[in-house]
């Protein structure tokens, strides 16, 4: 795909064919006909139509998964593995295609080199390698045996702000453990999920074994986490819609894991590198345009350092360059109308707080272009109390809130002082120091003098306290997809 076709709103056909999804293996319409259009959040341009799925789609995608999985679930692990060894190929193949289509659509520049294909290696190594343990028993003639079992027919739901990492992330685990699966993309970014299914098909992985049903979150995706024969959900999203499926998923006693939202704190000590920890927040907050959930949006500072940290950290969110997703810019715009509104409400609210705004500010930046695209300036905020909501609430954009402590206990404390647990960073030169905070942190994540970890390709993410619980990816990927099964045998 060129620049020039791209920018034309133009998906390789053999990608993605617009107006479908896919269900047992057909691409095709929603049962009903209606359509949604997605656009560039940067350009305004048209990119494709999805169907608008209803609970007729979601249905029609469970039957498929149910006949699809006696013979998935009796597929070698072997196989299984090679499968997703192929898709990773596929994926590799077309890694370009992929970061532009979600570049598009989240209206991000590109994140670099992708991840994805090595994430799929990562999981396929996992598969061959899901073993019971044999148990003690008393009578000497009774072998006792645990297994891993799939749990049948997975539900996944996905958010927009990252969605070919979170297909792979979830899809690959559950599926290789012999599940198959009915998944629904967010309605504002889709397209990425359903190119990835397209290449998972390309590369063997038989029909009905991924089903990805488009839709908005009020007709599919409550129809997908009421469903009563879904075996296992797994939603990633906010929390006020994580509350609903749970809701869901509690009237039909669906196991569930949830993956929501963060708050997540910055802690600076006065013997850190304080540009060492000016590059990873700010880098860490403008990823993305802050739409990231383990975005590190409150650096709580010890106060001797305070005003040295904003003064480096207002000079780093001048320097940050804001465009178009094809522009060689550090951020994009925000993903919707509805998320720039919120963004600005959150930065008018930190004014109306009384927290004092260092840089950025609630206006259309200058430069870009705002009757397009739903751009907004990276945003600092220096003698914030944690009590502010700007302080306790996740905003989902690049605002930064700067809060001052005396010493590590407050730092602690403030750092824990909300209700989200989903990742911490620590900027200290001290080892002991380090090791204290990450220990007393309630996060699901803690990095110490870093904010990417990108490198960490199996690091199990999730969240403690309301940022969710279970956990994605990780060593165990694999085995949190399955169920386990005692068989005793008495022999005698
Ligand atoms: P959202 O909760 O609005 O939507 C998430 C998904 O749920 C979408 O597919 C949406 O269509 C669907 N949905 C909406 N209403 C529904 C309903 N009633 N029943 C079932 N499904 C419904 O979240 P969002 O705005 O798309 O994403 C942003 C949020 O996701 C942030 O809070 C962010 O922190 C969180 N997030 C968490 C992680 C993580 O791994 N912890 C990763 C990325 C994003």
């Amino acid at each position: 795909m060129t620049l020039a076709e791209a920018q034309a709103g133009f998906i390789p056909s053999h990608l993605y064919q617009s107006g479908t999804h896919l269900i047992g293996g057909h691409w095709t319409p929603a049962r009903s006909g209606a359509l949604l259009d997605v656009h560039n959040p940067g350009t305004s341009e048209w990119l494709a139509q999805v169907p608008a799925g209803s609970a007729e789609d979601v249905e029609a995608a469970v039957r498929a998964a149910e006949s699809a999985l006696p013979s998935w679930r009796d597929t070698s692990p072997g196989v299984r593995a090679e499968l997703i060894r192929n898709w990773a190929a596929k994926v590799d193949e077309y890694a370009a295609e992929v970061d532009l289509i979600e570049s598009m659509d989240v209206g991000r520049p590109s994140w670099g080199p992708s991840q994805l294909a090595g994430i799929l290696t990562y999981v396929a190594g996992q598969v061959d390698k899901v073993n019971g343990v044999s148990l003690p028993t008393h009578a000497p003639a009774t072998l006792a045996m645990t297994v891993r079992e799939p749990y049948g027919v997975v539900g996944i739901i996905l958010p927009w702000n990252a969605p070919a990492p979170m297909f792979v992330h979830e899809v690959a685990p559950a599926i290789g453990a012999g599940n198959t699966v009915v998944l629904k993309p967010a309605e504002d970014a889709p397209l990425a999920p359903l190119v990835l299914a397209r290449l998972a098909e390309e590369a063997g992985i038989p029909a009905g074994v991924i089903n990805v049903v488009s839709g908005i979150g009020t007709e599919a995706g409550s129809a997908l986490a009421a469903h009563p024969r879904i075996d296992r959900m797994t939603f990633t999203g906010s929390q006020t819609t994580g509350r609903a499926v749970m809701k869901a998923c509690a009237a039909n006693l669906t196991p569930l894991q949830l993956e929501l939202g963060g708050k997540s704190p910055q802690l600076v000590f006065s013997d850190a590198d304080l540009d060492q920890a000016v590059a990873g927040i700010v880098a860490g907050i403008t990823l993305n345009t802050g739409q990231i959930c383990a975005a590190g949006s409150r650096v709580v500072v010890e106060q001797s350092v305070h005003d040295q940290l904003v003064g480096k950290l207002a000079t780093a969110f001048a320097a940050i360059t804001i465009g178009r997703y094809d522009e060689p810019v550090h951020m994009g715009p925000l993903a919707s109308a509805r998320q720039l509104e919120r963004v600005r409400d959150y930065i008018k609210l930190g004014i109306a707080e009384g927290a004092r705004l260092v840089v950025g500010g609630a206006h259309p930046p200058v430069g870009v272009d705002n009757e397009h695209g739903y751009f907004v300036a990276p945003t600092l905020f220096a003698q914030v109390d944690p009590s502010m909501r700007i302080a306790q609430e996740e905003i989902f954009g690049p605002v930064l809130a700067v809060i001052a402590v005396a010493d590590e206990a407050e730092a602690i404390a403030v750092a824990n002082g909300t209700e989200y647990g989903l990742a911490a960073c620590v900027w200290t030169r001290d080892i002991g120091r380090a090791l204290r905070i990450a220990t007393a942190v309630q996060a699901g994540q803690v990095h110490v003098n870093t904010s990417f970890p990108f490198g960490i390709i199996g690091a199990p993410f999730g969240g403690y306290k309301s940022s969710g619980f279970g956990r994605t990816m990780g060593a165990d990927a694999v085995l949190d997809y399955t169920q386990i099964k005692v068989i005793s045998i008495d022999a005698s």
